[in-house]
């Protein structure tokens, strides 16, 4: 008898599972309270069913789910108040037809696949609804599926309505990208191309990671005029780029690289770090006092910052940073490959602003092809394959790419055409709209399909954000998706042979087998 099972994400214990405790530092007690949280929530689904759920319901469902993405929330503390939430609730509702965590993870493995993969898309899919949300941003559609997606996995299903469930899903899922997009984009302005040093200036500092936006503007709010720099860290790097955001003076730049190397870049680094989403990993005890989290972060010991009526007062992280008070001389650093600069900033708007240039380049032979290299990053040796990947890309090709996989290779100047340069940077994984907007207008302009356009997606995978995105490529039809670095542990040799003989999607190999293979 296992202490626990997660099989999540892509650093999963042995390639199956985490069982006795996680590679990312869950710890059983933790995952089994994961476990029960969801079961209420199924619960809560079911009670509400043919019903009005309130506004708190609908922000428990999200909340909860959003806190079991890996990397999130690590407090047993607070996924107990979750859970008692939801409880209560589904009492309020007139109470539901309990469901047993236990039978999470355990039956037929083509079954346990399929609800898996359902589950893991909702948990991406909560934590896109629930940015839009703060941002005062919600569509109903988007909101009633979380129920019907919990409802659903506490049922029995043939294989073939799970499939067509998760067909569904990955459209909602768009839905809810596409909102997120709006709430963005309508607070903050269409993001514009940027350059981010890399350098820290000398002084008090803080630095701000996670993907959420509405959290880095009260910071910047609070922190006018008082001396302190802030610095992106990870996901945060696209905030550069948005109107509303980069005309504070004292957002500098962006400080470290993805986040799998925080363990080593917050070792003693001069100032707080704010944790607005995921990726936190256990802090080691040198910076552990620096961290602050916020919203659905949560590790035992660390200092939250709470929210008061959408209002957060973040006076504790400024007093630390003006107690820590920065370095004394400005520092520059740089990014994996030696870079001391980073570009961002082309989303969708600032794509199709440029469509007439592709377009033309295209025409003229100048661009080729288009792969989009993106997705989430982490610890595996075997990622440097997306570096290579690009390095290796022939100089007529342009690398759309988005998410924190990009740190793989976003400090490379690898050239420009017609003045683009041919790395666009469309942002977060949250903002994987933009690409498939860009792939729609692209398939538009040379009046054809997605999958008959020179456009190659190589994805790598870590958490469940990356496995809603799939799903909406997925139920737009999208085709010979190359995907690593390795394959997720819950797809089942029945289930992705059905992927396979359906959406053609292979694993990744070599840079070079897998270029010859696209390009010839
Ligand atoms: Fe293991 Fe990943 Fe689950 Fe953490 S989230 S316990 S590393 S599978």
């Amino acid at each position: 008898m296992s202490d626990m099972f997660c099989f999540q994400c892509e650093q999963t214990a042995g390639g199956t599972g985490c069982t006795s405790v996680g590679i990312c530092g869950k710890k059983p007690e933790v995952a089994i309270k994961q476990d029960e949280l969801i079961s209420a929530l199924i619960g809560l689904a079911r009670a509400a069913e043919g019903k009005t759920p309130s506004k708190y319901a609908d922000e428990t469902e999200m909340q909860s789910l959003f806190a079991t993405v890996t990397n999130v929330n690590f407090d047993p503390a607070r996924l107990d108040e979750l859970k008692k939430m939801a409880d209560g609730m589904t009492v309020k509702l007139g109470g539901g037809k309990e469901f047993n965590p236990g039978t999470l993870f355990q039956g037929d493995k083509d079954v346990v696949s399929l609800r898996s993969m359902l589950l893991f898309g909702l948990r991406g899919m909560a934590a896109y609804a629930w940015h839009a949300r703060v941002l005062g941003k919600d569509d109903p559609e988007v909101t009633a599926w979380f129920y019907k997606g919990l409802r659903a996995i506490g049922e029995e299903h043939t294989i073939d309505e799970w499939l067509g469930l998760l067909m569904e899903f990955g459209k909602i899922n768009l839905k809810c990208m596409a909102l997120l997009d709006k709430a963005n984009t309508s607070s903050y302005g269409h993001p514009v191309p940027t350059k981010v040093s890399m350098k820290v200036d000398k002084g008090p500092f803080i630095v701000v990671t996670g993907h959420d936006l509405l959290d880095l503007q009260q910071l910047l709010e609070q922190t006018k005029g008082k001396g302190i720099n802030i610095y992106t860290h990870g996901e945060m790097l696209p905030a550069h780029c948005y109107p509303e955001l980069k005309k504070y003076p004292q957002l500098k730049g962006n400080f470290g690289t993805a986040w799998q190397n925080q363990q080593k870049e917050f070792a003693n680094l001069p100032a707080p770090i704010l944790f607005t989403t995921n990726c936190l990993m256990p802090p080691k005890p040198s910076y552990a006092d620096n961290i602050f989290t916020t919203s659905v972060v949560g590790y035992p010991g660390l200092k939250h910052i709470h929210d008061k009526a959408g209002k957060k007062d973040f006076s504790p992280i400024i007093v630390k940073a003006i107690e820590l008070g920065g370095w004394k001389e400005d520092k520059q650093f740089t990014g994996i490959n030696g870079g001391k600069e980073l570009t961002t900033g082309f989303g969708h708007h600032a794509v199709m602003g440029a469509a007439d240039t592709i377009i033309a380049a295209v025409k003229k032979g100048d661009i080729k092809h288009f792969f989009l290299v993106g997705g989430c990053d982490g610890a595996k040796t075997g990622r440097n394959y997306y570096t290579e990947f690009v390095k290796k890309t022939p100089k007529d090709s342009i690398i759309l790419t988005l998410a924190c996989g990009k740190y793989r290779f976003n400090d490379l100047n690898i050239g420009e055409i017609g003045g683009l340069p041919r790395i666009l940077d469309m942002g977060q994984c949250n903002d994987s709209y933009s690409a498939v907007q860009v792939a729609l207008a692209l398939a538009d302009a040379f009046k054809c399909g997605v999958n008959e356009l020179p456009l190659t997606l190589v994805l790598s995978w870590y958490e469940q954000k990356a496995v809603a995105i799939l799903l909406t490529l997925l139920s737009l039809g999208i085709k010979n998706i190359y995907l690593g670095p390795t394959l997720p542990a819950f797809i089942s040799p029945n289930v992705l042979k059905v992927l396979v003989d359906k959406f053609n999607i292979h694993a990744i190999s070599t840079p070079e087998e897998d270029l010859r293979a696209i390009i010839g």
